[in-house]
């Protein structure tokens, strides 16, 4: 259930499994799945097409039904409820990820989740001069990267500083500080901001609760993601908006599991939260699917809480789960401007977070370092 790469993952890994009955992915989107992560780098600034983004299917016995969208669940006559129809199964892959959360509904705001999206924001962009990112954590100063390469007058407004919330104030400075040096500009809202514009036409510009206003040719919302989990809503699945709990085999009960940006998983320290990035989507819809083959048998999901960003010129990559800046401990080649740099959290030899700064360690030798610490996890 879902067109992207939770889903193709899951298939992939079910034949891999040995799974040799029907397996049937039905998407809601018209077109073949697609990886997002570029549609705020590459495909935004015109580098890539539909073509360099498409995912393929991982084997021609898998059928892809786009174009469908999953309505409702009946759990206990096993059945996903379509308007084309009734589909029965007898293992069910939850792989509905997220959509964008927009600000101001009403107002048509441009937002990047979709490809269209990314068609829509290009084209408003192309004449426009000055562009207003509401939102700073990985999408929104990606965007700002992207539309200032192209030469926009950007502004980023958050409530808190940019990036600070999910890199911890030391990288956040710095990569702030890179985006300023490229004429990105920051504006801080600490209560917030109001979208303003006319009825069902893209909103002008934002105002803050202080009474300042801030107006550009193109607004975009990137305030973060809301789980899709609406189709569930009479299933009897346990829900919250922050996703749709699954085990430490990502299984919501034995015939049913989810992974992915829709999935939140037993967290460190306990409690459940979605890792919504690329690695974890993979990671852990290979985790689900053999659940749903194997059971208990089937490994737990321990995850590396790996991701990357592209902005501004650099190249940031990231494993284990945030932790304060007062563990940072190690800074092999770190000064105000190390450049390439790689940062650790933690001790040395049990890691709690690694960052690589434009450094060229592989993404494995990161995952590596940090699965060397110790880790509570709750099932
Ligand atoms: C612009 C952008 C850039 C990103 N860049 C990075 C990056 O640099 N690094 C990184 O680690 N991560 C990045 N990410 C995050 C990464 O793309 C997501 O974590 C990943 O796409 C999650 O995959 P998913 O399959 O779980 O969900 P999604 O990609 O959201 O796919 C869910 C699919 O399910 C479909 N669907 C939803 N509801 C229904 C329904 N009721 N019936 C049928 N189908 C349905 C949707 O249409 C969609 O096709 C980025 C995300 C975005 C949007």
């Amino acid at each position: 259930m879902g067109g992207s790469i939770t889903a193709t993952t899951a298939a992939e890994t079910l034949r891999l499994e040995g799974f040799d009955g029907a397996i049937t992915i039905l998407s809601q989107e018209s077109r073949a799945p697609y990886t997002r992560v570029p549609l705020s780098k590459g495909a935004l600034a015109g580098r890539e097409d539909v073509d360099d983004i498409t995912l393929p299917l991982p084997s021609d016995d898998i059928e892809l039904r786009p174009g469908v969208r999953a309505e409702s669940l009946d759990l206990s006559r096993r059945i996903v409820w379509t308007e084309q129809g009734p589909v029965p199964w007898d293992g069910l892959v939850i792989a509905t990820g997220a959509r964008a959360r927009r600000l101001a509904p009403e107002l048509n705001e441009f937002v990047v989740r979709e490809h269209a999206d990314c068609l829509r924001l290009q084209e408003a962009s192309t004449d426009a001069d000055s562009i207003l990112v509401v939102g700073g954590g990985f999408l929104g100063m990606e965007i700002a990267s992207t539309l200032r390469e192209l030469g926009k007058s950007v502004t980023v407004v958050d409530r808190e500083p940019p990036l600070q919330r999910l890199l911890g104030e030391t990288v956040a400075a710095r990569i702030r500080q890179v985006a300023a040096d490229r004429g990105v500009q920051f504006h801080i809202a600490p209560d917030g901001v109001t979208l303003f514009g006319d009825q069902a036409t893209p909103p002008r510009g934002v105002q803050t609760a202080a009474g300042r206003t801030l107006e550009a040719d193109v607004v975009i919302s990137a305030a973060g993601d809301v789980p899709n989990v609406d189709w569930l809503a009479r299933s009897g699945l346990r829900y919250t908006d922050s996703g749709l709990r699954v085990d430490s085999r990502g299984r919501v009960r034995p015939d049913v599991v989810a992974a992915g940006d829709v999935a939140a998983c037993p967290a460190p320290g306990g409690g459940h939260a979605r890792i919504p990035s690329w690695t974890n989507a993979i990671d852990q819809a290979r985790v689900a699917a053999r659940a749903l083959i194997r059971g208990d048998a089937a490994p737990r999901y321990d995850p590396s809480y790996y991701f990357w960003t592209e902005q501004f010129g650099l190249d940031i990559k990231v494993s284990g789960a945030l932790v304060s800046d007062t563990e940072l401990q190690v800074n092999d080649g770190w000064t105000a401007d190390a450049n390439p740099a790689l940062l650790i959290w933690g001790e040395a030899d049990a890691p709690l977070r690694v960052l690589g700064w434009n450094h060229k360690l592989r993404p494995a030798q990161l995952k590596r370092m940090t699965r060397r610490s110790p880790r509570v996890m709750s099932t």
